[in-house]
């Protein structure tokens, strides 16, 4: 994988350290170091290798020289003995030695002598003057003398010492007497004398087979050159090679001579060799430099696609979590972590079942898992649902989706999950079902107030009529009464007839502010002392009360203030918790004295308002704790007569108010329903709509 620069989010390599650099740089100046010695090494060795070879291909030479040279020597012997043959005359050897002289050019005079060196007869070489022109024959006579004991000592051929002949050209030539003993039926009948020149054995014998950078020399133990044959030419070494010639009466040097020329870059094939590999190998150190200079940057790439991967993984909000086969955990990202509260390490060593699987639904979730590796690679993407538990022992939903992880050579080694906490999708959810739900009781309760307000408005004609005839009726009898014969029980019938104008009145009234409530009119608040609003409800509570055998009492704090409200409305609170308490007292399980206690006092105050606390007491069944959960929840009733109203309603006049209304179990039995209205001096001094809404 390759990650480019601008994919990395354009971030730099970090430049490498000084001491990295400085080590890498030490390591490669060590390896070419290294590898010059290697080389040069193997190129000294391959010279010195190939010096050695010439050196002993000289020394072959110079031994071959040796042999050649002798095997001549010796053929020349035999050359002189066949001249002896058949005894021939002076003047008949001088004629067959003339012969071999034209053919051994290396031999410059032949002398035949009797058996005291006397010469009897001779012959010069026809190539050259005569060698002992300057100096005589007789110069050298001692050393033919002494070659010629030599021989008769040896009974066969003997050499002399080599000597020097200066020549009428100035220059001069380096001789060498052989002497061979001529017997004759045991006996010394003479000597046969040849004179070698040494230059032209060498030229004669030698320099054929010598190669053009080749020279050959004669020298004597201590090194004096006594003739040499072809000059080696100018080169940067000179190789010698020396080989004995040992012949009978005399010893002397071969020296053999060979240069190579200047400077031979590939000498032989082993040097070409050795330099083609090192070139190769100098090549091949340069191709692996630079390769391992893109590796370098493929890692540098490398980590830095990394680090850039692990950042992603640790900013995602995402778990993520690979298992493999056997449904091990095998990575996790830090959000799964924090997820399900457990550290990395926890997860990764912890055997199945995993931690984080409620152990009710351990078994269920094996199965789901045994069965998602059967599907194997084909598993749907859409995800699923299931729940997780954290540490802490709590359960929260989660929503995982899943796909397998495949290697790099295409097999599937485990599965990599995403998984989403959804336990605030589901809040949510719950909350928008709720909202919902209330939106319908809302719209239900649109409907009743429509209703209300038509069945208000239909009401109001009879509520009027009622009053006028009951109006009518009373005045019909205060006329009765003050003429001179009164009705019986006439001022009864006017009580009566005043309390059904008061409560058709009364009536009307309610239906009015339902009206306006309904309708979301302004309502009228007007001061009001707690105590006004208690006897305006008491009659109907007493008459209800009566019917169910109830005692009702009353204890008001008479220093609470007026309070500022829309009177109608908390009249028609007060008498629905009351009506709601005595209703409550009316199970099997209940007192002999039913008592309801409606109590005011003044309730908790702050510097901007005090408030009033109104009660409604009774000693009914209590609310059970499924029913306070829903208790102001529009419909909800317990009562088969019930409308599940009341209460609500009840609520939002007080909140209307800016009061409060809650209910609280009373002791030892019973239930105590309280809500708050604001003092009216206080309250006026805020606008209406700010009281209504606070
Ligand atoms: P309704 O009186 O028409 O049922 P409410 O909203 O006034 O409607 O009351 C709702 C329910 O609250 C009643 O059905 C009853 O179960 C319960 N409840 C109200 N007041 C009391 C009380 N003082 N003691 C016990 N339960 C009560």
């Amino acid at each position: 994988m390759r990650v480019s620069q601008s994919e990395a989010g354009g971030r730099d390599n970090p430049p490498p350290s000084p001491r990295r650099w400085s080590r890498r740089w030490a390591l490669w100046v060590l390896l070419v170091a290294l590898l010059a010695g290697l080389l040069s090494t193997l190129v000294w060795l391959a010279g010195r290798y190939e010096s050695s070879r010439v050196q002993s291909r000289l020394e072959q030479d110079a031994t071959q020289t040796a042999t050649d040279i002798r095997a001549a020597l010796t053929r020349n012997i035999q050359g002189l003995q066949a001249l002896q043959a058949g005894s021939p005359t002076p003047d008949a050897w001088r004629i067959s030695a003339a012969e071999m002289l034209r053919e051994r050019r290396e031999i410059v005079r032949m002398e035949w002598r009797d058996a005291a060196l006397e010469t009897l007869a001779h012959v010069e070489t026809p190539y050259r003057t005569s060698v002992f022109e300057r100096l005589g024959r007789a110069s050298s006579q001692t050393d033919v003398a002494l070659a010629c004991a030599a021989a008769r000592r040896l009974s066969g051929p003997a050499y002399s010492s080599s000597y020097f002949q200066p020549q009428s050209d100035g220059l001069g030539l380096e001789v060498m007497d052989m002497c061979l003993p001529v017997l004759t039926a045991g006996q010394l009948a003479g000597h046969l004398v040849a004179t070698y020149s040494l230059p032209d054995i060498l030229s004669e014998l030698v320099g054929k087979q010598l190669a053009r950078d080749q020279g050959v020399a004669f020298t004597e133990a201590d090194g004096t050159r006594l003739a040499m044959y072809g000059t080696p030419s100018r080169g940067s070494r000179a190789y010698v090679a020396q080989h004995l010639l040992d012949l009978p009466g005399n010893t002397m040097v071969i020296r053999l001579e060979s240069r190579l020329g200047t400077p031979d870059l590939f000498p032989n094939l082993l040097t070409a060799l050795v330099t083609a590999m090192s070139m190769a190998l100098v090549a091949v150190l340069i191709l692996l430099g630079r390769d391992m200079r893109r590796r370098l940057k493929v890692e540098h790439d490398l980590a830095d696609a990394l680090a850039f991967r692990k950042a992603m993984e640790d900013s995602l909000v995402t778990g993520m979590r690979a298992r493999d086969l056997q449904g091990r955990v095998t990575y996790v990202n830090p959000a799964f972590c924090q997820m399900v509260g457990l550290e990395a390490r926890e997860l990764l060593q912890h055997s199945m079942p995993p931690p984080y699987w409620p152990p009710e639904q351990a078994q269920e979730y094996q199965q789901r898992q045994a069965s998602r590796l059967a599907v194997g690679a084909t598993l749907p993407r859409e995800g699923f649902e299931s729940v997780f538990m954290r540490r802490d022992g709590t359960r929260f939903p989660v929503l995982i989706i899943e796909a397998p992880l495949i290697n790099a050579v295409g097999k599937q080694t485990g599965w990599m999950s995403a998984i989403l906490d959804v336990s605030e999708q589901r809040r949510i959810e719950e909350l928008s079902r709720a909202s919902q739900d209330r939106l319908q009781a809302t719209a239900r309760l649109a409907t009743v107030g429509e209703m209300a307000s038509l069945l208000s408005h239909e009401l109001n004609q009879p509520l009027a009529a009622i009053s006028s005839y009951a109006t009518g009726s009373l005045n019909l009898l205060q006329s009765a009464a003050s003429d001179a014969q009164p009705l019986p029980h006439g001022e009864d019938l006017q009580v009566a007839m005043r309390r059904i104008a008061e409560q058709a009145e009364r009536a009307g009234k309610v239906i009015k502010s339902v009206h306006d409530f309904v309708r979301r009119r302004d309502q009228v608040r007007e001061p009001i002392a707690p105590r006004a609003l208690l006897d305006a409800v008491m009659p109907l509570v007493s008459l209800q009360a009566r019917k169910l055998g109830v005692r009702v009492l009353m204890h008001v704090d008479e220093t609470c203030g007026p309070v500022l409200c829309d009177r109608t409305m908390v009249e028609q609170v007060l008498l629905n918790l009351a009506r709601n308490g005595m209703q409550a007292m009316q199970g099997a399980a209940q007192p002999a004295e039913k008592v309801l206690t409606l109590r005011v006092r003044q309730a908790a105050s702050n510097a901007q308002s005090r408030w009033v606390e109104f009660a409604v007491i009774d000693q009914g069944e209590g609310i059970a704790e499924k029913v306070a959960a829903q208790l102001f929840t529009p419909f909800f009733t317990t009562k088969a007569e019930g409308m599940g109203l009341g209460l609500s309603l009840c609520r939002t006049v007080i909140e209307q108010h800016g009061g409060f209304l809650g209910f609280e179990a009373a002791q030892p039995r019973g239930t105590i329903f309280t809500f708050t209205l604001p003092v009216a001096a206080t309250a006026t001094a805020l606008p209406p709509d700010t009281a209504a809404l606070s």
